[in-house]
């Protein structure tokens, strides 16, 4: 099947090719392969908001073709996640795509991505995925083993020069760019920064699931995050996160983990030295396990 958005005379020319095969996309891709264009891909899990558009915009602004998966990938979910509750409009998400640059829509159903005897998996092992959202006592390691298994499979399907990442998932960046180095795959990654809401909630598809009065509370994590660079680059990194917590408190809200660590490496960080330091926030508010983080980059006073 290969539908085509419909495009109105008012608005410019802009139809997004939508397959749910690999077949389909294979033959979709292989004019603009044979040509030597640019391929840039955004793997998404769907129900588009302004972050994913900013990367689709990205795409757009640097390659010849921009394709958009959207795909809820079951492998990166544990048993007690949303998979199920996952929200989801894919017509809404297709033309959003369309308009927003996408040229083409990979939108699989799950037998297509993985064969019920599938047995390979591609895992970055060690602190990488070991920590934060990988603490076994959070998500786990099985999470980022999912997402990097869907993402090499995408890298294989799709073949781009480049492929886009969002800030605000700053472990899953740090966790894809270790497998693209280590496994030489041949893609830049590009990561771009968190897209908020006008009060500071980073947006996110599980915003969905907050309640008005949660909606409200959710604002002490960028919050929180602000305090924390404030008084790191003020005072101390450890007066940062005591000031984060007092806005999570204030709240109401006791996060799964709130911590400083080296934005490359993940490894713990006690003060701001050279090195660009990631604070990053978990918690449960309401319906919504949230997550967001802060860059700090010493060298730069006005990130
Ligand atoms: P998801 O659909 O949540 O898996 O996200 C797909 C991609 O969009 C991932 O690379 C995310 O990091 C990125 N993304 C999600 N939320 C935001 C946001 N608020 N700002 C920028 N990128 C985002």
């Amino acid at each position: 099947m290969s539908l085509s958005t419909s495009t109105n005379s008012d608005a410019p020319a802009r139809g997004a090719t939508f397959v749910r095969s690999r077949d389909e996309l294979r033959a979709a891709l292989a004019a603009a392969r044979a040509e030597g264009r640019s391929i840039g891909l955004v793997p998404t899990m769907g129900y588009l908001h302004e972050g994913h558009l900013s990367l689709i915009r990205a795409a757009r602004a640097e390659c010849d073709l921009v394709v958009m998966s959207l795909f809820v990938n079951p492998t990166q979910f544990g048993p007690n996640d949303d998979l199920d509750r996952y929200p989801r409009d894919e017509e809404r998400d297709l033309r959003l795509a369309a308009e927003a640059g996408a040229d083409l829509v990979f939108a699989p159903p799950v037998e297509e991505v993985y064969a019920a005897d599938a047995s390979t998996a591609v895992e970055v092992s060690g602190p990488l995925t070991g920590v934060l959202d990988g603490d076994a006592g959070r998500r786990g390691p099985e999470h980022f083993r999912g997402v990097t298994t869907v993402v090499a499979k995408l890298f294989n399907l799709v073949g781009p020069a480049v492929a886009y990442f969002g800030q605000k998932d700053a472990q899953q960046a740090v966790v894809i760019r270790r497998m693209v180095r280590d496994l030489d795959f041949p893609v830049r990654v590009e990561v771009m920064p968190t897209v908020r809401e006008a009060d500071g909630l980073a947006m996110s598809s599980r915003n969905a699931y907050l309640e008005p009065a949660d909606r409200e509370r959710a604002t002490a994590l960028s919050r929180a995050l602000a305090a924390a660079e404030g008084g790191a680059r003020a005072g101390s990194l450890a007066e940062g996160l005591d000031s984060a917590r007092a806005e999570l408190a204030a709240a109401g809200i006791e996060p799964e983990y709130l911590e400083a660590r080296d934005a490359e490496t993940l490894e713990p960080v006690e003060r701001l030295g050279e090195r660009p330091v990631l604070v990053a926030v978990a918690a449960r508010v309401g319906a919504a396990r949230l997550i967001d983080n802060v860059l700090i980059d010493p060298t730069n006073s006005d990130t």
